[in-house]
């Protein structure tokens, strides 16, 4: 598939004639002598190996197909699942990429933001120059799941960028549709890349819950970069109260700032019945941002009769209840997994009008992947990593 070099992400640019009669030369694109015809990635060859750098022939983009040069991608903590090949899924046992098709090597980066730069000859809603950020969940394209905008949830085929399709850990990179790419306008696009995971994934949940009135409250389970998102787009978006939930009494008191009516420990003693009881035994919803065994019997002790738990967190685990409680509360229990097109539409447009917090960016060059995955593993990065490649 690929072939190593050693000499880092460095561009080798290679300057083609149009060939006679092709007409996958977009009109925008006449005017650029250079075609981007070599990405330079990096991936990893084994499961739970390092990453290294590999270089690959791209063909011209045809049909629908978008080139973008990467300025900007997230370093995701699920990079760090996807590295070691799978999920705990509680009980000593592991899902398994792949067994669920994913071919090595694998170029992670799903947090994709860059420059578009060759449109292939059906392209209409972007061109060579746009600042855009890439939808990465991407499934058939066809079915009436992916047409609807929820290709990450897709039953036929997943063509995620960074898992089987090459990802932003690299220079180039080649999205199958323009359908995928959404412009940025004048956001930074640092912040913008870490809507594609983060960001969705925030705002996915939300969209799970029913419409709540002023009365309502819902609880926000971890209070990370991702929570604390949902706390801003709660807070700018919803009438509902928030109860905010974390162990840490800095993430409580930033959770406040970002709109938060009231902030709870979860270590505290009696620590259900006592946010219970604050919020008026009127929670209408809790979003679990942890997805651990404690945050979920919290999130359904938590909230009244009718009440909806949104399972977000991916810490593993198995979950376990006594089932009439389902009937007695009239329970919904929903799991969300990232978000759909829409959602990453609804996102870029929301920021640019509601402050988002602003989760700390740690922007590093794209050939200290391995070094800043090992960070996050180790817990030493505060806030988001955002590779740039050279
Ligand atoms: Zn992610
Ligand atoms: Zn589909």
């Amino acid at each position: 598939m690929g072939r190593r070099h050693g000499g880092g992400a460095n561009y080798t640019l290679s300057v083609l004639p149009a060939p006679a009669g092709v007409r996958s030369i977009n009109a925008s694109l006449r005017a650029t002598p250079m075609k981007f015809r070599c990405a330079h990635r990096w991936a990893f060859t084994r499961w739970g190996g390092p990453l290294e750098t590999l270089e690959d022939p791209l063909e011209p983009a045809t049909g629908n197909e978008v080139t973008i040069r990467v300025t900007h991608c997230g370093i995701c903590h699920s990079d760090l699942h996807i590295r070691a090949g799978g999920f705990d899924m509680g009980g000593g046992r592991m899902s398994s990429l792949e067994r669920a098709g994913t071919r090595l090597p694998v170029t992670m980066g799903h947090e994709i933001c860059g420059e578009v730069v060759e449109v292939g000859p059906e392209v209409r809603s972007v061109a060579a120059g746009d600042r855009v950020v890439a939808y990465p969940w991407i499934g058939c394209g066809s079915c009436a799941v992916c047409e609807r905008g929820d290709d990450h949830l897709c039953p036929k085929a997943a063509n995620n960028l960074g898992l089987q399709r090459p990802g932003g850990y690299s220079d180039l990179v080649r999205v199958p549709h323009d359908r995928y790419l959404v412009p940025i306008g004048s956001l930074d696009p640092a912040r913008a890349a870490t809507f594609a995971c983060a960001g969705i994934t925030a705002w996915g949940a939300i969209r799970k819950l029913s419409p709540a009135t002023a009365d309502d409250w819902i609880a926000v389970i971890g209070c990370g970069g991702v929570g604390m998102t949902a706390v801003a787009l709660l807070a700018a978006t919803s009438p509902a109260r928030i109860a905010a939930i974390d162990p840490d009494p800095a993430k409580r008191e930033a959770a406040l700032r970002y709109g938060a009516t009231a902030a709870f420990d979860p270590g505290a003693d009696k620590a259900a019945k006592t946010i219970a009881e604050a919020c008026g035994n009127n929670l209408a919803g809790a979003i679990d941002f942890v997805g651990a065994e404690s945050s979920s019997s919290l999130a359904v002790n938590l909230v009244r009769r009718t009440g909806e738990v949104v399972i977000v967190g991916l810490f593993g685990g198995e979950f376990r209840m006594p089932l009439p409680m389902f009937a007695l509360k009239s329970l919904s229990i929903l799991g969300s997994y990232v978000g759909g097109l829409n959602d990453l539409r609804d996102l870029v447009d929301l920021a640019q009008r509601v402050e988002l917090p602003e989760i700390p960016l740690d922007l590093r060059p794209l050939a200290s992947v391995n070094e800043s995955l090992d960070d996050l593993a180790n817990g030493r990065v505060v806030g988001r990593v955002i590779l740039q490649p050279a």
